[in-house]
């Protein structure tokens, strides 16, 4: 390749010894930082559980532990097509789910549309709801013909943020998460300016059901999968769902709902710990919470989540630049380093990744993207550095895990988990598990092959297939008188 100055030399045996001794005392110090020892899990997961419990409470606690309506797991026999709206951090995706008479058998038709960058902090919610209006229109247009001839289709609109849902198809947004800050919205139901942006763009759509990505991923987990029992996203943001018992849900007591009815609890455990009292937060993370939109929320999700990770990663390296005593990537200029997300948790996972032993990818990709020259001991620095935020999230990750399964007394059940950290940041699964083993401290296995008591999995696709089953359970329970 050209332009890439010297590629590093090929690492020697025990080449960390060979490191400067302000970097090993350096690394060793980064280590301490961001290791959480079993102790600190246990006691993280121990007061996981009392938050939950009290978000479930009448004061309420700083989890919003939000009741979403959906109020059975399917059994497999569910059928009809349903569309699925998916309002990701990234992408919006349009479904159409047909649930087929075969059981636990669907077809899927998508298309994926660009959400634009400058939508997310638009002054004008109205270009947010047109836009998505729009995305609907192309789509019915495509597969089903002319908008004014067809028959108003149910959809099932997976809106991946906290909301209070008094019934299923509403949804009051609590506050915006994951770098999401558009005027106008929080604390007003979502559900009617989509309408109403579908009414005017002509769109023959009627949203059945409000849903949250976590909840759609346990249902979706559950209909191929009686074992699964929580519903997790490790992606952009962070948040788990479960089924609960209505007589365990203290806040909807004045419904007077038979104490066994099951509801779906939306935990928006993101927002875990808000108080800081037990996460080992760093001045990183700090100072990202202080940066972010809003400050003083999301907490736990902003020590895990896909949108976070690089940039902690990023702040640890300006830092170690600034501090004169350390100096790393000494006499070169940082600026595009020192621009805040720059960094996302594809390239973190581009370095863990690395398979050559001098870490010349790593090599490579700091000088092409950031125009830096790594020394070889400054790319060990960012490797273990690298490999120690991606395990303190996927430790911290299982903590809460570990506290739903504590609170419903689960010892064994499968969870489905999805997400772009679950699903493509190396080593995150295995980390997640070993943590969960230490905080539950399961016994050794005898056989390596055989499954831990709770295994996280990756789940069927719960803002497609999710929201399709959670609209057909939904128009069953209407159909049937239920609420
Ligand atoms: C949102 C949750 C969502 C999670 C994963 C969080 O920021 O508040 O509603 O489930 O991200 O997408
Ligand atoms: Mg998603």
């Amino acid at each position: 390749m050209v332009g890439l100055g010297p590629r590093p030399p090929p690492l020697r045996q025990g080449s960390k010894t060979d490191l400067p001794q302000n970097l090993i005392a350096q690394i060793r110090y980064l280590e301490e930082l961001f290791t959480v020892d079993t102790q600190k899990l246990k006691a993280i997961s121990d007061h996981f559980v009392s938050e939950l419990d009290k978000g479930l409470s009448v004061e309420g606690g700083s989890i919003p532990m939000n009741p979403t309506w959906v109020m059975a797991f399917p059994d497999g026999h569910e059928t009809g097509t349903y569309l699925a709206l998916d309002m990701g951090g990234t992408n919006l995706r349009v479904c159409e789910i047909t649930l087929t008479e075969q059981k636990s058998e669907f077809d899927i038709i998508q298309s994926k549309y660009r959400m634009p960058e400058e939508l997310k902090t638009t002054n004008n919610n109205e270009e947010l709801w047109d836009y998505i209006a729009d995305c609907l229109y192309q789509f019915v247009e495509t597969h089903h013909g002319d908008c004014t001839k067809v028959d108003v289709l149910p959809l099932g609109f997976t809106f991946s943020y906290p909301a209070t849902q008094n019934y299923i198809d509403e949804g009051i947004l609590q506050r915006w998460t994951k770098g999401f800050d558009i005027n106008g919205v929080e604390g007003q139901n979502v559900v009617p300016m989509l309408d109403a942006a579908l009414a005017k763009r002509g769109v023959p759509i009627r949203v059945t059901a409000l849903i949250n990505d976590t909840t759609g991923t346990m249902i979706a987990s559950a209909y191929t999968d009686t074992k699964m029992k929580i519903g997790c996203i490790f992606g952009t943001g962070c948040n788990a769902a479960y089924m609960e018992e209505v007589g365990q849900i203290p806040k909807l007591a004045h419904l007077n709902l038979p104490a066994d009815t099951p509801m779906a609890i939306n935990c928006e455990w993101g927002a875990f710990d808000n108080e800081h009292k037990v996460l080992p937060r760093t001045s990183y993370d700090v100072a990202i919470d202080r940066d972010s939109p809003r400050p003083g929320q999301q907490a736990f999700e902003k020590m895990i989540a896909g949108l976070y990770l690089g940039e902690i990663f990023r702040l640890v390296l300006v830092d170690l630049h600034d501090n004169e005593e350390i100096n790393i990537f000494k006499g070169q200029d940082i600026a595009i380093l020192r621009k805040p997300y720059s960094l996302d948790s594809s390239f973190l996972s581009g370095v863990e990744e690395d398979p050559f032993e001098n870490l010349q990818e790593t090599y490579d990709t700091f000088a092409q993207k950031l125009n830096i020259v790594c020394k070889l001991p400054e790319l060990e620095l960012i490797r273990r550095l690298a490999e120690l935020i991606g395990t303190r999230a996927a430790r911290l990750s299982a903590c809460g895990v570990a506290a739903i399964a504590k609170k419903k007394n689960y010892k064994s059940c499968h969870v489905g988990a999805d997400g772009s950290v679950f699903n493509k940041y190396p080593h995150f699964k295995a980390r997640g598990a070993q943590a969960l083993k230490e905080i539950l401290d399961w016994p050794e296995k005898s056989n390596p092959q055989e499954e831990d008591p709770i295994e996280v999995l990756a789940a069927e696709d719960g803002s497609g297939v999710g929201a399709a089953l959670i609209a057909a359970l939904t128009l069953k329970r209407v159909k049937a008188g239920n609420l």
